[in-house]
């Protein structure tokens, strides 16, 4: 394994040396979307200049070539995650389509009028409207878990909306607007005691933690390229194999069918059955690259460091009484989001990045969790292995400008 070394990775990343407002970049905004490694960047650039060709057409050399990495790539991902063969990765334009993809198939098959589907109140956006959307359509009844006043989900309260009406639980690994790590595994065994189906959305987790499928015994598990070093446009589905067979297809065309004719069409097999369409296969195969780029590593070791980044931010937030955290006592990743009292979290976040660093401001496409905690939004600083402990000193000397230039 290659040994860590933050400054040997930072020069992976050829955005962390630019200069934003005429200051060095400090991308604290990784929650939002990480930044890519020269070995991502290179194998896009290969595969146009190289390979560029349409997948599973046989009809060619390249697109032979094509077909495979992009293959190879979807076994990368298999063994990423842990699961058990390759027809149980299905490849999407990322988390927020592999949700829809679950929600529009298995849903509109599995969930009836009266039935009902839990969430919880810190979920994303897109973790909350497809099953609002589906629950209208069929008649079911959409139930949120509380949050407590720390960010941690309600357990008790799960426990009190399970019951035999519960057809799908639907939960983040991780809340993108806290950091918060949810007790995924507790959540997904009391749901599979009731017989509900259990979703997982890993947007946020991805980058962070070793993710085992096999071991969470989750039913679908969804997440995004861009937020662990990859391009935009490609994420995951991964689903049971079994499930995924008893799914109808969602979106119809090429690739997904075996025959059509107009007295019927068959389907083709797993996983194309539900890859519509030439797909993004730069992105699958750049999703590939970001894989084995994180391979190289022993991932303990980066999610160590990034541990020591968010205890150093947070030790340094007690020499600012304005600043509180939302969420800082629960277990987490590096995350830090807070509010300054008596200042405008959009105000705090312009001046922070007139000095050229990069944080999110505002309600982070969490809504429900803003209103249920009584905030209008928060100031998130999310951290990646590549960040440091200087960028950390940045963020505070730049938080007591902040706070001079808007007393
Ligand atoms: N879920 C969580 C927890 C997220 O953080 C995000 C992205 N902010 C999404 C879902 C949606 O991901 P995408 O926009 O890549 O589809």
């Amino acid at each position: 394994k290659r040994e860590f070394d933050v400054q040997s990775i930072r020069a992976d990343f050829p955005i962390l040396s630019d200069k934003v407002n005429g200051q060095d970049l400090v991308y604290l905004d990784n929650g939002a979307t990480s930044q890519k490694p020269q070995m991502v960047i290179d194998a896009i650039d290969d595969y146009y200049q190289h390979t560029n060709s349409n997948v599973h057409r046989g009809a060619h050399a390249l697109s032979d070539k094509a077909t495979q990495l992009f293959e190879e790539a979807r076994e990368k991902v298999q063994h990423f995650i842990n699961a058990s063969c390759r027809e149980e990765i299905i490849w999407t334009r990322g988390t927020t389509e592999a949700i829809n993809l679950v929600a529009q198939t298995w849903g509109r098959e599995n969930i009836t009028q009266g039935d009902e589907v839990i969430v919880s109140t810190l979920e994303h956006h897109s973790n909350i409207v497809p099953w609002q959307i589906l629950c209208q359509s069929v008649g079911a009844i959409l139930k949120p878990i509380n949050v407590k006043a720390n960010g941690e989900l309600d357990l008790a309260h799960y426990k009190t909306l399970l019951s035999e009406k519960t057809k799908l639980v639907a939960i983040g690994h991780i809340s993108n607007a806290l950091g918060v790590i949810n007790p995924v595994k507790e959540i997904i065994d009391l749901a599979h005691s009731l017989g509900a189906k259990v979703l997982v959305d890993g947007a946020q987790a991805a980058p962070h933690l070793m993710i085992d499928v096999r071991e969470l015994d989750c039913d679908f598990y969804a997440f995004s390229g861009h937020k662990m070093f990859a391009p935009t446009g490609i994420g995951v589905l991964y689903g049971k194999q079994e499930i995924l067979e008893s799914m109808p297809p969602w979106h119809g065309g090429g690739e997904m069918i075996e025959k059509v004719s107009f007295d019927g069409t068959t389907f083709n097999k797993l996983p194309y059955k539900f890859e519509a369409g030439t797909p993004n296969i730069e992105g699958s195969i750049a999703l590939g690259a970001a894989i084995d780029y994180l391979e190289q590593f022993d991932r303990r070791e980066l999610a160590q460091y990034e541990h020591e980044l968010i205890e150093y931010a947070t030790e340094k937030a007690k020499t600012i009484p304005e600043m509180r955290i939302v969420g800082s006592d629960c277990n987490k990743t590096s995350v830090l989001s807070f509010v300054l009292e008596g200042f405008h979290s959009a105000d705090v976040g312009m001046i922070l990045d007139q000095q050229g660093i990069a944080v999110r401001t505002g309600h982070h496409c969490a809504m429900p969790l803003m209103d249920a905690l009584g905030l209008n939004g928060t100031i998130r600083a999310s951290f990646s292995f590549y960040n440091t402990k200087a960028e950390v000193d940045r963020l505070f000397a730049g938080l007591e400008k902040a706070k001079t230039f808007l007393m």
